[in-house]
């Protein structure tokens, strides 16, 4: 979560919302992290999870990512949470809740739905409160 949280800081410096994902192989190396880059990319899926989720399918050179585990600084909207149900990631961890665009304890609740196919085992709350920190220094600045 460390690296995911540099991640973060890494895109607030870019302008973009400061999120940062990691992806860990079943090794228990890191296969990929990124930051968002929605402004940068002009990608409105630019999400750091989608990033992550794209780059370590094509390190593994698979669609599926069996035995991999993400970590992300925030709640994944719904977008994220089904791409990571997708991707068959095994186990998620995420630092702050997101009540307003959240997809996974909030909104939708991806996978608590009858479509969903694959649901992670579920670690929230992990270093919530710098994640957190980072988002609202963010939008103070902003505004
Ligand atoms: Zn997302």
């Amino acid at each position: 979560m460390d690296r995911a949280l540099r991640e973060a800081r890494l895109a607030a410096e870019r302008g973009e919302v400061p999120i940062g994902a990691v992806i860990v192989g079943p090794d228990g190396a890191i296969l990929a992290a990124a930051g968002n880059r929605t402004e940068e990319m002009r990608d409105p899926t630019a999400h750091a999870e989608m990033l992550v989720i794209r780059a370590a399918a094509a390190q593994l050179g698979a669609p599926r990512l069996v035995d991999c585990d993400l970590h992300v600084t925030l709640e994944p909207c719904p977008m994220c949470a089904q791409a990571i149900s997708f991707a068959r990631i095994r186990r998620l961890y995420w630092g702050a809740a997101d009540p307003k665009g959240g997809g996974i304890e909030h909104g939708p609740r991806i996978f608590d739905q009858p479509t969903c196919h694959h649901k992670p085992e579920l670690y929230p709350g992990i270093a919530e409160a710098e994640a957190g920190e980072l988002l609202r220094a963010f939008f103070r600045e902003r505004r």
